[in-house]
């Protein structure tokens, strides 16, 4: 009898339909097509008819056996009902937004959203008539923001640089009421940590170019739906010629492998960094729902299954740009990059006010760093040095 697996275990074995050999490799094959060529007629005729409804190779631009592959395994890494590949997280999310919103629509956008999402409302949405409202990233009030032409909410938790969660299936209760698409944005939970698609939202994202690629290396987005959903987000994607390339599905199929492992040791990671934080005089705020204080740890707790490599801090003085400067630059291990869910340790600082609309704090200089997967202790002797460059500042 077959008995479903946990999805660490269909994270090794799954998206590997197309072998088909009796003795065949590990990992599927790469395969790079642009054409596709049939035996007969009625071949090609009855691929041409299925192809719009079912994943099969009939030209390289519709996908091939290695990006099939990568759904596949998304799919069951997001549980739903089937996903479609795109060249970045963003062009994903704008994705998202093409096919299910059109003119005289309007959206609410959560505060705490990936930053280029708010230019894609400006420059994409507001050009075609889509209006929009940002909403606080707890989702407190939203109900009174909906309008008669409200079409899609779209969220993301834990959000941006401070990590907010909102609850999820409360939220999905509103949309199902209202008839309103509820979008996720999942890249920091990455499927493994979070599942917005079993939590009642319509449509998961990912930025695959985080964690489910987890080597910097490649940029990838991915979008899993509901049944419900599929068929417009398909037929949409087709339309534009969305693909990626298969070499690039094939680095995220074999970075997924080791996806919870990672994990794992990113949290184990940042949970030291936390702690030695935690204790510097010096440091006003931490930033990460695993945090018993923190006001996200409640929703945390019920709807993720662990955490990462991500956290940000505030500092109790502001510092001059200089200051921050010689204190960014003083850190060896953790590098400067403003992305993040690779194997490596990275620092980045943001102004919240020219991140956020809704969203406030006593001190606007967020740090942010992404702990990787060095040893924890090198990690700390690291801010524990970058640190001394602050204690010598004569405030
Ligand atoms: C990085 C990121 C994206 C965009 O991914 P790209 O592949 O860099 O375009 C989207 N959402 C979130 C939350 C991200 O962190």
């Amino acid at each position: 009898m077959h008995k479903s697996k946990q999805i660490t275990t269909e994270l090794i074995h799954s998206g590997k339909s197309i072998n088909q050999q009796i003795g065949h490799a590990v990992n599927p094959p790469l395969v790079r097509a642009s054409t596709v060529i049939f035996n007969d007629m009625a071949s090609w005729r009855e691929v041409r008819e299925r192809r719009n409804h079912e994943q099969i190779f009939s030209y390289g631009a519709r996908g091939t056996p290695t990006t099939f592959a990568l759904e596949d395994a998304i799919t069951h890494l997001e549980q739903g009902y089937r996903t479609r590949l795109y060249p970045t997280g963003l062009a994903a999310i704008a994705m998202v937004f093409v096919a299910y919103l059109s003119p005289g629509d309007h959206i609410l956008i959560s505060d705490s959203c990936y930053l280029p999402v708010r230019s894609l409302a400006e420059e994409y949405l507001k050009k075609h008539n889509i209006s929009y409202d940002f909403f606080p990233a707890n989702a407190s009030g939203i109900e009174t923001l909906i309008q008669a032409n409200t079409r899609m909410i779209y969220m993301e938790a834990p959000g941006s640089f401070l990590y907010e969660m909102l609850d999820l299936p409360g939220l999905s209760l509103i949309t199902k009421k209202h008839n309103i698409l509820l979008v996720a944005d999942n890249t920091w939970g990455s499927g493994l940590l979070y599942q917005p698609l079993t939590l009642g939202a319509d449509i998961s994202i990912m930025a695959a170019t985080k964690y489910l690629g987890g080597h910097s290396d490649v940029m990838m987005g991915t979008v899993c739906t509901t049944e419900a959903c599929w068929q417009l987000l398909n037929k949409t994607s087709d339309t534009f010629g969305m693909t990626v390339s298969p070499d690039d599905a094939w680095l995220v199929l074999r970075g997924i492998r080791s996806l919870h492992a990672r994990l794992d040791m990113h949290q184990r990671n940042a949970t030291a960094v936390i702690q030695w934080l935690s204790q510097q005089p010096l440091v006003e705020h931490i930033f990460s729902p695993t945090l018993t204080h923190d006001p996200s740890h409640t929703l945390w707790q019920r709807d993720c299954s662990g955490s990462n490599g991500l956290l940000s801090f505030t500092l109790k003085t502001v510092l001059n740009q200089k200051d921050m400067d010689t204190f960014l630059d003083a850190f060896t291990l953790f590098q400067l990059g403003s992305s993040w869910g690779g194997y490596e340790s990275l620092i980045s600082m943001a102004e919240l006010k020219s991140i956020r609309t809704k969203t406030h704090a006593k001190n606007s200089q967020i740090i942010r760093l992404h702990v990787g997967l060095e040893a924890a202790e090198d990690l700390i002797s690291d801010l524990e040095q970058a640190f001394q460059t602050l204690e010598t500042e004569p405030y």
